[in-house]
């Protein structure tokens, strides 16, 4: 798994400012085809307890 910076620092796999996750998910966000990164969401976050 490579260094994923992330600042979704309410993720439960957020620690330090990088993911920690074995591996994460990423979908098209709303749309068939992405056309910028805003189009992309991450699948595998989970809201911190
Ligand atoms: S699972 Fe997704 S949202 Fe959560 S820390 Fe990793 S990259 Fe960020």
């Amino acid at each position: 798994m490579p260094t994923i910076k992330c600042n979704v620092t309410e993720c439960q796999y957020n620690s330090d400012v990088t993911c920690d996750a074995p591996m994460i998910q990423v979908d098209h966000n709303g749309t068939a085809r992405s056309g910028d990164s805003s189009q992309t969401k991450c699948e595998t976050f989970k809201p911190k307890k």
